[in-house]
């Protein structure tokens, strides 16, 4: 592709998920017609990944939780190319993609989120190892048929999130589901449930927890009878086996840890883009440290833990995280390159939500800032927690697929 007439900039996005979308919609809004708004992904559709945890138990199929990416951005006048971005050249402005278009951009935005690094654990994923995962849409489908094979052959659970994990939220809502469809299908006394996690304690959530979560979180899983096992690191998993650092061995009939995170292939290979873990790491206005036309949003951002951990876990970055991001990245991206407001949003001040659904009902955390103390802490726990999440997906559903970002 080449540049377009002189007067016209190109804004090009890198991902088309939580992040990238809503940086898409952003720029779109913001930007005078004359310049161009470009997305590159590889997938054809958006999923909804909060939904995932409810994929396996056939609560929702994919066509409930994704739409074509295609014609919404058309709708809009984004240019979409369905391609994955293979290397970054940052001094010459362009992205070449994996199927050899070479893209130039005035101002770029990555959001290419985690790579699912299984690999960093001998026997971990849904792939060359023994473990499922929810953290895609295909993983999710694979986690359908081993629950199914699990209901014709119950046993052992161990569920979580593996040293170097980030995503806590998806384990414990994971955990949580599978308990609630074990104890429908009457199968509680033959499929005991331990949950392994590499939080210094359950209710962390690598934020250092949210109000008393610690202590909410302690006494349901003793409500539910589940073995909790935080400050946890996973040596092997072998066929039915989780071996931990320290020897005990944890039988299962059906596992779904969520990996490592690192940064994406693209961004690790690409020389001054990310950090030796492939996260890009930014300033409050999410613009690149040293790279000025280069912003980053989402899960791919590096981002400190608040407090260091006696095993390493991550801050987790939320889809609405991910979005507030996008949000202050796009606005900055318009104002290079036709001027305006900028706008700083430092991560100690963003807030978080975070709904743990369970089933039937669940808890909702809300921390004020997701780094450090929060002034106003929230917790509420009941019914209204798993029907928030469903209004959460059914507003976010129906409002991107019309290209509305009212959320
Ligand atoms: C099971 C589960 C449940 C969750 N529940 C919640 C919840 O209830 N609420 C909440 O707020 N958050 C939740 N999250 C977290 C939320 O899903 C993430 O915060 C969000 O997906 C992050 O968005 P992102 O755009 O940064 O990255 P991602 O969603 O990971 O998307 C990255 C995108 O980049 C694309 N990409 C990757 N490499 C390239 C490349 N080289 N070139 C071009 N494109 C590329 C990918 O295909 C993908 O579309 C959950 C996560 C999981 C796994």
């Amino acid at each position: 592709m080449s540049s377009s007439a002189p007067a016209s900039k190109r804004a090009v996005v890198i991902g088309s998920s939580f992040a990238g979308l809503t940086a898409a919609f952003e720029l779109r809004k913001r930007l005078d017609a004359a310049h161009e708004v470009v997305v590159i992904e590889p997938r054809e559709q958006f999923t909804f990944i909060p939904s995932l945890i409810w994929v396996p138990f056939g609560m929702r199929d994919p066509e409930d939780v994704t739409f074509e990416l295609e014609p919404v951005y058309s709708k809009k006048g984004i240019r979409f190319i369905n391609d994955a971005a293979a290397s970054f050249d940052l001094e010459g402005r362009k992205v070449v993609t994996t199927g050899g278009q070479e893209v130039e951009y005035d101002s770029l935005l990555v959001a290419t989120g985690p790579r699912l690094a299984f690999e960093k654990i001998e026997g971990l994923g849904p792939h060359d190892g023994y473990t499922q995962s929810v953290c895609n849409l295909e993983h999710a489908m694979l986690t359908r048929g081993a629950w199914e094979e699990f209901l014709e052959n119950p046993g052992p659970v161990v569920v979580g999130t593996a040293q170097g994990g980030s995503c806590f939220g998806a384990s414990y809502e994971f955990l949580l589901n599978t308990h609630y469809r074990i104890k429908k299908a009457g199968l509680e006394d033959v499929a005991p449930m331990t949950f392994i996690t590499a939080e210094p304690f359950l209710g962390h959530f690598g934020l250092g927890g949210v109000s008393d979560s610690r202590q909410r979180v302690e006494k349901y899983f003793d409500k539910l009878g589940i073995e909790g096992i935080p400050n946890n690191v996973i040596s092997e998993v072998r066929d039915g086996e989780i071996e931990l650092d320290g020897g005990r061995m944890l039988p299962f009939a059906l596992s779904m840890i969520v990996p490592p995170f690192t940064g994406v292939d693209a961004v690790r290979d690409t020389e001054g883009l990310g950090n030796p873990m492939g996260f890009i790491p930014v300033n409050d206005e999410f613009r690149h440290e040293e790279v000025e036309n280069v912003y980053a949003a989402g899960v791919d951002v590096a981002v400190a833990p608040p407090q260091k951990t006696e095993v390493p876990a991550g801050v987790p970055k939320t889809g609405q995280m991910s979005e507030v991001m996008a949000k202050v990245a796009a606005q900055n991206m318009a104002a290079d390159i036709q001027g305006g407001e900028r706008r700083e949003m430092p991560m100690s001040e963003m807030e978080a939500i975070c709904i743990l659904d369970a089933g039937n009902a669940g808890i909702i955390f809300k921390a004020d800032h997701v780094l450090g103390e929060s002034e106003h802490p929230h917790v509420m726990a009941g019914p209204q927690a798993h029907w928030a999440k469903i209004a959460f997906e059914k507003i976010f559903m129906g409002s991107r697929k019309r290209g509305h970002p009212i959320l």
